[in-house]
């Protein structure tokens, strides 16, 4: 637990949040700014700051909740398909650093579009060496 982490706030019950799903490692409440109305944010009950300092197994926990919010939009809500965002440092877009799943419900003409921009390499070369700095990244990893 974090003092003034607002995630962690709302996990004690110190700011009133609308829950849907809890259990002994996460907890699912609805974003105060839906991008379409029913987006869910998962959470873990420890703290941590992001994607990169969690234990794995509580990123599997988060992941596992994301998809039982994941079926219940699209059951209960009659969502015609989901979006799942996570965003892992400022640079990306994190706003509260408690890591976080985006759960979006998504429906025929909702209205909600972002900009998905592919890029391209300028050969096996480049694309070769990007893959190469990842797989040597995995050794510093745990
Ligand atoms: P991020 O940009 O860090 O991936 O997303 C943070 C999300 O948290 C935003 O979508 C924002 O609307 C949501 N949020 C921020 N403060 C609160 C709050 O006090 N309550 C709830 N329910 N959502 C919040
Ligand atoms: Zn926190």
């Amino acid at each position: 637990m974090n003092e003034s982490c607002i995630f962690c706030k709302i996990i004690r019950g110190e700011i009133p949040s609308t829950r849907v799903y809890e259990d002994e490692h996460t907890l699912a409440f609805l974003d105060i700014g839906p991008l379409v109305k029913g987006h869910t944010l998962v959470i873990p009950k420890q703290h941590f700051d992001s994607l990169r300092d969690a234990d794995p197994e509580a990123a599997a926990q988060v992941m596992v909740t994301a998809q039982k919010i994941a079926r219940a939009q699209l059951n209960g809500l009659g969502a015609d398909g989901v979006n799942i965002h996570q965003a892992n440092g400022r640079v990306a877009g994190q706003v509260v650093p408690h890591l976080h799943v985006h759960v979006v419900p998504r429906f025929k003409d909702d209205g909600y579009h972002w900009n998905w921009k592919a890029g391209k390499y300028a050969g096996a070369d480049e694309s070769n060496g990007m893959a190469e700095k990842i797989r040597q990244g995995l050794k510093q990893t745990a």
